[in-house]
């Protein structure tokens, strides 16, 4: 008898068998060709990786912010002879400081110096960061083009307030116009309030060398006093004559704005009053109401002169 072998399986066949029976044969001998044995895997080298403790990932670098500090400038309205009054704000928010100048047009220091703040907060926006400064240089412009202390009305802005103390019955020889708030300058002082709420306010007059101080209305004994410390002037409690319808009277007194009237030498010119003031006035921009102030000395109560 003739032998045969399984090609796929190498099982010994006997016998004549055929190609057909053959395959059913391996089918129910569940006969299936050899597979192909896939190499073994050989692990391929990684690289050697230290164990080290777990560094998070730098965080990223704060931006550095290239804007420019916030400035703005508002029109608050329009003189008599329709010159504007602007204001600039610098700061986007906190506390406001309101810094007003030349209500009295033959003040002209006074409109210098609030320039010369200007300029300076521009070049140095730390000073004011987290706060909001605005100023008002030129509160009564054709009086600052005439050279003279009233508006083109004839009126005094600095007796045009709705202060308690303006008279009910202005004779006529009374600068401060008819009825409160008669000159659109004093309506643009009261927009710049209405708009800002100002946490304190320096009003920039000036008056006679040796008058010249601090003088505060309302809650702002501390704040004058911080400013005496750097300009040397006295503190102020009274300019020393009546003021119906003041600036100072109407926002100091009656609103309870801490308020100081910044009195200049007159005599002295833009350049001294700036370096005599610029601390000062920094001073008042910086201040921190409640901070612990000392007054030696009396403060004056009366004085006479002309001016405020
Ligand atoms: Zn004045």
């Amino acid at each position: 008898m003739e032998a045969r072998t399984c090609r796929a399986c190498g099982f010994r066949l006997v016998g004549k068998v055929r190609p057909l029976i053959l395959l059913g044969a391996l089918l129910l001998a569940g006969c299936t060709p050899p597979r192909q044995t896939p190499p073994p895997r050989v692990a391929e080298p990684r690289p050697h990786l230290p164990i080290t403790r777990y560094v998070p990932p730098a965080p990223p670098a704060p931006a550095v912010s290239t804007a420019k500090p916030f400035e703005q400038t508002i029109t608050l309205g329009q003189s008599v002879e329709g010159r504007p009054i602007q204001m600039t704000v610098l700061g986007a928010g906190g506390e406001t400081t309101l810094i007003l100048a030349a209500f009295h047009g033959n003040e002209p220091t006074s409109a210098d110096v609030a320039r010369e703040l200007i300029r300076h907060l521009r070049e140095n926006p730390q000073v004011y960061q987290g706060r909001r400064v605005a100023v008002v240089a030129v509160v009564n412009p054709d009086g600052l083009a005439r050279g003279t202390r009233e508006n083109a009305h004839g009126v005094d802005i600095n007796r045009n307030f709705p202060a308690g103390n303006f008279p009910a019955d202005p004779d006529r020889n009374y600068e401060g116009g008819p009825y409160p708030v008669s000159e659109r300058e004093t309506l643009a002082v009261l927009t710049a309030l209405r708009q800002l709420a100002p946490a304190r306010i320096v009003s920039i007059h000036s008056i006679r060398r040796g008058e010249h101080g601090n003088n505060y209305d309302g809650p702002a004994r501390q704040l004058a006093a911080q400013m005496g410390r750097c300009n040397g002037y006295p503190v102020l409690a009274s300019i020393g004559y009546p003021t119906p319808g003041s600036f100072g009277v109407w926002a100091g007194i009656d609103q309870q704005i801490p308020t100081v009237t910044l009195e200049l030498p007159r005599e002295a010119d833009a350049g001294t009053c700036w370096r005599e003031n610029r601390e000062a006035l920094l001073a008042a921009i910086r201040f921190q109401a409640g901070s612990p102030t000392q007054i030696t000395g009396p403060v004056p109560l009366s004085r006479t002169g002309v001016g405020k």
